[in-house]
């Protein structure tokens, strides 16, 4: 007999479409048979991480054997002392995508609302349909968040809103007092997630610092990461800044060792680094002053970010210079998924990089 096991799943998981990975560059090589090749297609720091924590992580080495501390009690009174909380206030995630899982799971369920954004990060479809809550999906004005339409669209279904500041794929931001107004308007019995995983590269003296919201709007949650401007993507590690109720339930719901030994040392130990972090920044913004002229001086559209990449209207179906750039070993992200079916992601790069991309592109699109 055979039994179709796909509909022995879930409701919500049935429906589930899988995360599409950047492309891996092994992967590529393999493909085209070719090397040098450059990966700009994940978001991921160019400039590496921390010479702390790559000691912190050799230092963990002899206790591999052992389970990692379940509560992370060196990272989190890192994080503390790093940012004036208090210890019950953090919620450690395998990256911040864990914590935005905990986080639906803890407050919606089947039939609960979640609103986001048009083009808004993947991550907040998928732990929705999870949970087998209702995406709320409203539309993006000019590509950004909508937040008069979001209000609007918050029923009395409505569990919790994700936004993130700045938005991946978009790199567009919030500024402080669209924020705080859209959050003043927020039932207090509807949790906000204020997604930062760019923190640290938005460095506009618009950008909302939320953290000193808290006091005032017990709803609200904030996460970041040591993916991105820390450049430990690969060890997974984020957190969460909540109301310590919160970070009660949402602790309650974690796994209790979801966050390694590695991960946390490390983790430790590239807070202490400021001056890594800086040159990660300066980088950046190196990198996106660069890029931003360049694509002008072709012609292109692109939307202003301040993230640590850049999406740009290729002013055709992108997948065909999406395709023409892997052939020169460059690669990059379509973002069709998102509804931007004629743009592109490109991540910040080291200079050498950047300039690779735009010789390529030059060479592909003709211009
Ligand atoms: C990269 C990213 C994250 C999550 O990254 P983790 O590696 O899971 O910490 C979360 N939100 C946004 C908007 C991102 O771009």
């Amino acid at each position: 007999m055979n039994i179709d096991l796909v509909s022995l799943a879930n409701k919500g998981i049935r429906g589930l479409h899988p995360y599409l990975p950047g492309k891996p560059v092994s992967e590529l090589e393999r493909e085209l048979g070719i090397s040098d090749i450059i990966k700009l297609a994940s978001n991921e720091n160019p400039a590496g991480c921390s010479s702390l924590a790559q000691q912190a992580i050799q230092n963990e080495l002899v206790d591999i054997t052992r389970y990692p501390d379940a509560n992370g009690f060196y990272l989190k009174e890192a994080l503390c002392e790093h940012l004036s909380v208090a210890m019950d206030q953090i919620t450690l995630g395998n990256g911040s995508n864990d914590v935005l899982d905990l986080i639906a799971r803890t407050f919606a369920g089947k039939d609960d609302e979640v609103v986001f954004s048009q083009h808004a990060f993947v991550v907040y479809p998928i732990v929705t349909q999870a949970v087998e809550a209702k995406a709320v999906v409203v539309p993006a004005l000019n590509y950004g968040h909508d937040l008069k339409a979001m209000a609007e669209a918050i029923s009395d279904k409505c569990r919790l809103v994700f936004i993130a500041n700045p938005n991946n794929p978009t790199g567009i931001c919030l500024f402080h007092d669209e924020l705080l107004a859209f959050i003043q308007q927020v039932p207090k019995n509807v949790m906000v997630v204020i997604d930062e995983a760019y923190y640290e590269y938005a460095t506009d003296d618009r950008y909302p610092q939320t953290l000193a919201w808290l006091q005032e709007f017990p709803n609200l949650i904030i996460t970041r990461t040591f993916s991105k401007a820390y450049g430990l993507a690969s060890l997974r590690v984020g957190y969460s800044i909540s109301h310590s109720d919160v970070a009660g339930l949402l602790n309650r719901v974690r796994q209790p060792f979801n966050v390694n030994s590695f991960a946390l040392a490390a983790a430790t130990a590239a807070l202490k680094d400021k001056a890594f972090l800086k040159q990660a920044v300066d980088l950046n913004q190196q990198g996106m002053d660069y890029l931003q002229k360049e694509l002008s001086r072709l012609g292109y559209d692109f939307i202003p970010s301040l993230g640590n990449f850049i999406t740009v209207d290729m002013d055709c179906d992108a997948m065909d210079i999406y395709q023409k750039l892997l052939q020169q070993g460059v690669i990059v992200r379509p973002v069709a998924n998102y509804q931007m079916p004629q743009h592109l992601r490109v991540s910040i790069g080291l200079m050498q990089e950047n300039q690779r991309f735009i010789r390529a592109l030059k060479l592909v699109a003709g211009r």
